[in-house]
């Protein structure tokens, strides 16, 4: 979608940090990071949000925690220990209507959840 931030983001057209990239995924560097370790995953195609992924999906959102695991070892926070988010929503606090997933680490990060 041409007026998608992550979209652009996906075709190099906005610049970002990439920590990942395959002909499906990207992983970036949040450009307001909450933690250390803090990066964005999301499928090049556009679904707004987990509400959008239907069965047809499935293999790429387990390829796309199957590259978090990895990302969470190459960065170093695998064995202390990270978060997985993805907010959807208004009320779930989603601010970029294109699905994603956040990696958070590399702090004790607050058990607290809403
Ligand atoms: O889950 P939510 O929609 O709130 O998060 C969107 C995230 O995308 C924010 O953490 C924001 O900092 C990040 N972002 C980014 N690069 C952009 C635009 C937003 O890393 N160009």
């Amino acid at each position: 979608m041409s007026d998608c931030i992550f979209c652009q983001i996906a075709l190099g057209k906005i610049p970002s940090e990439i920590a990942y990239e395959d002909d499906e995924l990207i992983a970036f560097k949040d450009i307001q990071p909450l933690a250390p370790v803090h990066l964005v995953i999301i499928p090049k195609i556009h679904l707004r949000s987990l509400n959008d992924v239907t069965p047809e999906n499935e293999r790429l959102i387990g390829h796309l925690f199957g590259i978090i695991r990895r990302l969470a070892g190459e960065f170093g926070v695998a064995e202390s220990g990270y978060r997985v988010v993805t907010n959807t929503g208004t009320d779930g606090g989603q601010v970029v209507g294109h699905l994603h997933f956040h990696l958070l680490g590399g702090q004790a990060l607050n058990a607290r959840i809403g």
